[in-house]
């Protein structure tokens, strides 16, 4: 099946057209700066050059016009009708409690994940533009919603539970979902086919290190536990979030600055984590590139990250009793070997042994042959997730 699989976000919307077959993405693109001035579509087919197109482009539903109109063009197109996607799959950050699984959307569905705006409230509202703007414009195709939350949907109360009281749970449905399920989901698949074994066998420990990071515990090919919890705050240092810290101190501050809900939100969300503790960049890259200029405060922004995700590596070893395979993924998992060898490092106790060179040229399996755990860099393809579930619900759907 050929599936558009798209990526909404408040001024962006990332794409891909996936042959599900064949498992490649035979165009990929992003418009970017949507509604601001200098708005741009990035195109690339399959082994083809990049292009770009400068337009107006004000909302969600001219840069899905923009996406088919490239899509469909006579130099730089992939398709010769609109009828050429057969389906589309839209990535949506929260499903709440009502999805555990991708879903047909139906307006009915529309209407819950209206519902569930407030527990995602940044990410949602540009996934559901996404999802109306192709209502309108490619009404015959199918569309399907994968979440975000899906793959931790069957974590145990004692993961997603928190210590407040219960009928909060049960009020506003306050608990953990976790989030970046599609990459934990592709990347301990993958693992599993790399270490040659049933994922039913394996404890395995993801840590997905983008702009956003999350950490999972499968056991058995289940999520047991992850690092976000009930939004995307929750867990490791981040680009620009903090992750967790004593919730007290957020009324300390919220009283100390005089700060609105929202004011506190935001400086959580987007100027702490990386860039707030170095004061330099929220980019990995920069952060790495100060560290070896000596400023202390990215240095310890670079420690506390990987402190983090070394923590939490104990931490879902003990909860699933053994770790078989330990995985890196995400701009900075796949591509920072000083992130990786820093996590790493001193935990031989546990059965984790790198291997310098074979980190330093980034390889599949960055440990020593004799490693008792598997430590594997595996570049995430939520795309491929998001295109294959879609042709399996659509299919489903058909028969
Ligand atoms: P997103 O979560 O937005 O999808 P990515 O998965 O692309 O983001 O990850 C972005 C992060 O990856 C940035 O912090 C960037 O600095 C980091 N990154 C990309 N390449 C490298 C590299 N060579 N070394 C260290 N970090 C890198």
């Amino acid at each position: 099946m050929k599936v558009l699989v798209l990526n909404s976000g408040s001024s962006s919307i990332k794409y891909q057209f996936i042959d599900t077959e064949k498992k490649i993405a035979l165009a990929k693109g992003l418009v970017d700066r949507i509604g601001m001035t200098g708005a741009v579509l990035t195109h690339q087919r399959y082994n083809d050059e990049k292009i770009k197109i400068v337009g107006e482009i004000l909302d969600h539903q001219i840069a899905v016009e923009y996406v088919l109109g490239v899509m469909l063009s006579k130099n730089h197109g992939v398709i010769s009708d609109k009828k050429d996607i057969e389906a589309i799959g839209h990535r949506v950050v929260h499903g709440g409690e009502t999805f555990s699984d991708s879903v047909l959307i139906t307006d009915e569905v529309v209407k819950v994940l209206q519902d569930n705006i407030e527990l995602a409230p940044l990410h949602n509202p540009p996934n559901i533009k996404g999802i109306q703007a192709c209502q309108r414009i490619l009404p015959d195709q199918p569309q399907c919603a994968v979440f975000d939350t899906a793959f931790h949907s069957r974590m145990p109360p004692k993961s997603y539970l928190y210590g407040i009281p219960y009928e909060l749970y049960k009020k506003y449905k306050i608990r953990r979902y976790g989030f970046h399920g599609t990459s934990h989901l592709y990347v301990s698949s993958k693992a599993a086919t790399m270490l040659n074994k049933d994922i039913k066998d394996l404890k395995l420990i993801t840590a997905h290190l983008g702009n956003g990071c999350s950490m999972a515990a499968i056991k058995n090919g289940v999520s047991m536990d992850t690092t976000m919890g009930f939004t995307p705050l929750e867990g490791l240092l981040m680009g620009t979030r903090s992750g967790d810290l004593d919730p007290s101190l957020i009324l300390y501050i919220m009283g100390k600055e005089e700060l609105t809900l929202n004011e506190a939100s935001t400086l959580l969300n987007k100027h702490s984590g990386l860039i707030g503790i170095s004061g330099e960049s929220s980019d990995m890259r920069e952060i790495i590139a100060a560290v070896n200029d000596n400023q202390q405060r990215a240095k310890w922004a670079f420690e506390i990250f990987c402190y983090r995700i070394k923590k939490y590596v104990g931490a879902y070893t003990a909860a699933m009793g053994g770790l078989d395979g330990l995985v890196f993924t995400g701009g900075i998992g796949e591509n920072s070997p000083e992130v990786r060898a820093e996590v790493c490092k001193e935990l031989e106790f546990l059965g984790i042994e790198i291997d310098d060179l074979k980190n330093q040229n980034s390889d599949d399996i960055i440990s020593k042959d004799n490693s008792k755990v598997k430590v594997m860099r595996i570049p995430t393809n939520e795309e491929l997730v998001i295109a294959l579930d879609t042709a399996r619900i659509v299919s489903l759907s058909n028969n």
